[in-house]
């Protein structure tokens, strides 16, 4: 996970809830929080200084248990750059140059640099240094992981069978989750209904979601309408079937939305909670990334080796 500001709706339902549950099931699993990916887009130390360690707050405030979970800043595991590097020697210049995300962050007006032009091989060296078999991930990674399996097939074919080739695992029930504008919900867009900070900004997002003109008793339709769609995400079926069937009948925009700000808080209330005590005892916070970053490189120290042996440096 990128540190990159506040979290919102959309990255709560498209990948913090999904990872929850996944880890919840998992034996085990590792969460980093990807500073050094994020320099490829941030230059501002104070920023992201700030981001990464709410970013982690965020996290924790979700209900990661970092007892169960190893949750830690990538930078704190120096073998992330150092595999990377390994890494790039071997991936191909034309796999690299196929990439689709590099072309559409230039495209939006981040600097063409060497970092950004490399970042697959650095989020390979993620993948690659826990031996992960399986790496969930959004329709959007897909290319991603596949040139994470590339370069690690590349490696072993040059020094002999070291790393493990991971399982792409498409999760194709995540829902695209769209912002008070009604196009995706991001921060690019400005668009989002944020999940922590004040209650003001919360409801002001809520209150100010785009909606027809269709009249107050008029009957809605939940399928077009984003206070609907957005509702449905904290709902049960049956719960989303009633809900559905007041639009129908003529709930109107501003009760709906009323409704949505409710359940909102209501949901996200004892998490809110959480994250304000962890605001408080920052150096919790940071004793959870050491403690991580600590369990993270026992694992990530073993690879290393493995991979020095393999090409000489050991
Ligand atoms: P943003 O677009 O706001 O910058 P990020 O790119 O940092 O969000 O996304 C972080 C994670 O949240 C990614 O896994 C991404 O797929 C997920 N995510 C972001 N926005 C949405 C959305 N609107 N619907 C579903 N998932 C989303």
């Amino acid at each position: 996970m990128q540190p990159s500001g506040a979290l919102h709706l959309g990255n709560y339902f498209g990948s913090m809830k999904p990872n929850l549950e996944l880890s919840a099931k998992a034996d085990e699993s590792l969460f980093f929080i990807v500073d050094l990916h994020a320099l490829t887009s941030l230059q501002n130390p104070v920023l992201l200084r700030q981001y990464r360690h709410d970013a982690l707050v965020d996290y924790l405030a979700a209900g990661f248990d970092p007892k169960k979970t190893i949750i830690c800043y990538q930078s704190d595991v120096p073998a992330h750059a150092e595999l990377a590097w390994i890494l790039s020697t071997v991936a191909p210049m034309g796999l690299l140059e196929r990439a689709v995300s590099y072309k559409e962050k230039v495209e939006k007006g981040i600097a063409a640099s060497a970092g950004l032009f490399t970042y697959p091989v650095l989020m390979a060296a993620d993948i690659l240094l826990y031996d992960a078999n399986v790496v969930p991930v959004g329709r959007d990674q897909r290319q991603h992981l596949e040139m994470t399996r590339d370069i690690a097939i590349k490696f072993n074919n040059a020094y002999g069978e070291t790393l493990t080739v991971p399982e792409v695992m498409i999760r194709e029930d995540v829902a695209v989750v769209p912002g008070t504008d009604g196009q995706k919900m991001s921060k690019s867009y400005g668009n989002t209904i944020p999940i922590f900070g004040d209650e003001s900004v919360i409801k002001k997002a809520i209150m100010g979601i785009k909606t027809d003109s269709k009249g107050a008793t008029d009957p809605k339709n939940p399928e077009t309408c984003v206070v609907y769609q957005l509702h449905r995400l904290f709902l049960s079926v049956a719960e989303q079937k009633a809900l559905a069937n007041d639009y129908r009948n003529g709930l109107s925009y501003g009760d709906a939305k009323k409704k949505l700000f409710g359940t909102y808080m209501d949901v996200f209330g004892p998490m809110r909670k959480k994250h304000a005590q962890l605001e408080n005892d920052p150096t919790f916070v940071e004793e959870v990334a050491r403690d991580g970053a600590k369990r993270a490189s026992a694992y990530a120290g073993k690879t290393m080796e493995r991979v020095k042996k393999a090409v000489g440096l050991q």
